[in-house]
């Protein structure tokens, strides 16, 4: 690159013309805003970026070459080897880069996309059970068969110009609508999908009482490959949190129809959900070595613990809920339990992944529940209970009629509004959606435990992936993320207690 010219005019140069080598002045850098990073007991410095997603750990002996980097006063290049490191993995960044205009373009580009379409289907909005802390009224059965039109309709109407497809089943109890509704839609998407290259992804929220061997290979073959079903204890704890609505117990069917999966040869993932409270929480030993034996440390099967809340059901007042901070303990002391049993647990690296990140599914634009009698909504928690949850309904020839000022409620980017998220050093992972419905129905800003705790956090994260080499690792972005339908009111029920 040529440098720049200049006439000299003095000590006899005349109108000579010199050129002179461009001197690049040294980059400078700043620390990134995402960062968070905490010390390991072992004096490994935790870093964690939530704009790349990447965490990893610096040895001690470079901890405080590292920190120097990552203080807020900025560093003048060259870089050194740490440097360098972190610069590549986004932790330092060039001084003049703009990284809120970096976030809102990955935003607009992911929150904004038109080909996706997830849809979260009820075939039945009756349950063979009646869990006590259930928040449901049970007012319809199946799906009608001109809303089964509909969304067939809507799904033919926009394939060609998907890249995903992603349909999860919930309910009520999604398997009541087995005949009527799974087996007529479930095959349809799997054909249409295949016959247009499209990514499908099918997931079902199930209590598995009726997922029985035959029946879960059938939607294995339809393309159903991730379920999550509640097991609340040993049969003494399930079957008093979990009855079947004329009382009987669950727990057994439940666990047969487990290893009736377990012995199924496909590939699918199981997430096995505890809801933990004060009544059940200390006895979760006998569970983990009954799901030990029954399981066999099949990889498919993994536990995921959540705090019951009051989420709005009769049983609310009765309910002994644990508080904000002991969820947080006990809730890390059951994943640490589940393991010494050798059984899987959801990774707290899945909490901390951006775009989707942990943004709820009610907060996507292109994501709707799709209720048995046709109406659309944002959230699986309240579904029609809450009026501004009902944003529009789906017609028999497929058409979406959406009041948008309604739906604009759920899917508006509140970072952008709301002072503290815009500062946030997790907007990228949570957005400020986290959960919607604290913002749409309280008036509250959702920030979830694992980041306010984020020290806590980065250190449970740390101890995961300490276990597995090479590190430092890095996270990929996975475009279609499942749409799991498991929500976090759970969590924010706990955190407005
Ligand atoms: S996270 Fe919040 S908005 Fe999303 S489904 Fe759960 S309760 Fe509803
Ligand atoms: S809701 Fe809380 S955690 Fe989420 S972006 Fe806003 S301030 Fe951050």
């Amino acid at each position: 690159m040529e440098g720049p010219c200049i006439t000299g005019t003095e000590n006899g140069v005349g109108s000579q013309l010199l050129q002179i080598e461009a001197v690049r002045p040294p980059k400078t850098y700043k620390a990134s805003r995402f960062n968070a990073h905490t010390i390991a007991a072992d004096g490994t410095l935790v870093l964690y970026n939530s704009f790349t997603g990447h965490r990893c750990g610096i040895p001690p002996q470079w901890a405080e070459t590292a920190t120097r980097y990552l203080s807020q006063v900025g560093m003048a290049g060259p870089l050194d080897k740490v440097g360098e490191y972190l610069r590549k993995k986004g932790y330092i960044v060039e001084e003049n880069i703009d990284e809120n205009a970096r976030h809102d373009v990955r935003y607009s580009r992911y929150q904004f996309r038109t080909d996706m379409l997830e849809l979260i289907l009820l075939p039945s909005e009756e349950c063979n059970f009646r869990c006590v802390y259930c928040s449901q009224e049970f007012k319809r059965d199946n799906m009608l068969p001109e809303v089964r039109e509909g969304v067939r309709n809507l799904v033919l109407q926009r394939i060609s110009k998907l890249k995903g497809l992603n349909i999860s089943w919930f309910g009520g109890e999604p398997m009541l609508g087995y005949e009527d509704v799974i087996a007529d839609l479930a095959p349809f998407f799997k054909e249409i999908t295949a016959k247009h290259d499209v990514h499908y992804f099918s997931s079902m929220t199930t209590n598995g009482y009726l997922v029985t061997p035959e029946r879960a290979a059938k939607m294995l073959e339809w393309g159903i490959r991730h379920y999550q079903i509640t097991v609340d204890g040993t049969a003494g704890d399930h079957d008093q949190h979990r009855p079947l609505a004329d009382g009987g117990p669950t727990f057994q069917v439940i666990m047969d129809n487990l290893i009736g999966l377990k012995n199924n040869p496909e590939s699918f993932k199981v997430t096995v959900r505890v809801n933990f409270d004060k009544t059940n929480v200390r006895r979760f030993g006998a569970l983990f070595q009954q799901l030990r034996e029954s399981l066999q440390g099949d990889s498919r099967f993994e536990m995921d613990f959540h705090p019951v809340g009051k989420w709005g059901g009769p049983n609310d007042d009765d309910l002994e809920i644990c508080g904000f901070k002991e969820v947080g303990r006990l809730h890390k002391e059951l994943r640490q339990e589940a393991r010494s049993h050798g059984l899987g647990t959801m990774k707290v690296s899945q909490m901390l992944e951006p775009d989707p990140g942990s943004v709820c599914y009610a907060a996507r634009p292109y994501n709707f529940i799709i209720g048995t009698d046709g109406k659309l909504m944002k959230c699986t928690q309240v579904l029609d209970t809450l009026d501004s949850n009902v944003v529009g309904r789906i017609c028999r020839d497929g058409e979406l009629e959406i009041e948008s000022d309604l739906l604009n409620g759920w899917v508006q980017p509140y970072y952008h509004t709301d002072v503290m998220c815009n500062k946030c050093f997790f907007v990228p992972v949570c957005q400020g959606a986290v959960c919607p419905l604290v913002r749409v129905r309280d008036n509250v800003r959702p920030c979830p435990p694992y980041k306010t705790e984020i020290a806590s956090t980065l250190l449970d994260l740390w101890e995961e992936e300490s276990r597995s080499v090479p590190r430092p690792s890095s996270v990929e972005t996975v475009p279609l993320a499942p749409v799991e339908s498991a929500c976090e009111a759970d969590v924010m029920s706990q955190a407005t207690t």
